[in-house]
């Protein structure tokens, strides 16, 4: 698992927790809003910023590999262990490879839902105005729906 998705799955487990509480610990929680406010956008960054360091990671480990010439054992999971076929007995090892882009996606559409719903939750206790609540969303990179104010 990706430490960045791990972090903003938890943050946003986290936020739901608070959504779904009594009042009384709705405004517990709301104590340290800005904090929690802070974690998001923190996140969000750590997510959008995911692929460069990514890129940067694969080109120093790409390096590093030509600069020392490093080869793995080159093992065939037939023969358990070095391939009879194969003349090669090491190989170049391969690179990691960018797969999560959906799951990147998919865990920073929950984050902004998971703080949107908990700032709604806190403006419906009454602890946020609306002018509050509409510059919190801004801050996540999100508006409030009129809907969700009924
Ligand atoms: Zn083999």
């Amino acid at each position: 698992m990706i430490y960045t998705i791990e972090k903003a799955n938890l943050l946003s487990k986290q936020l739901r927790r608070f959504t779904d509480g009594y009042a009384y610990m709705v405004a517990g929680q709301f104590a340290n809003i800005d904090f929690w406010i802070e974690e998001t956008i923190n996140v969000l960054k750590a997510l959008d910023e995911h692929k460069s360091r990514f890129e940067k990671m694969r080109e120093a480990q790409d390096n590093w590999i030509e600069e020392k010439n490093v080869l793995i054992p080159n093992f065939c999971p037939i023969c358990n262990g070095f391939c009879e076929l194969e003349v090669h007995k090491y190989k170049k090892p391969d690179l990691p490879k960018e797969t999560a882009e959906k799951k990147k996606k998919e865990s920073r559409k929950e984050l902004v839902d998971a703080t949107y719903f908990f700032l709604i939750r806190c403006y419906k206790t009454e602890l946020l105005s609306k002018v509050e609540l509409e510059n919190y969303c801004k801050r996540i990179g999100t508006s409030v729906d009129p809907y969700d104010l009924k």
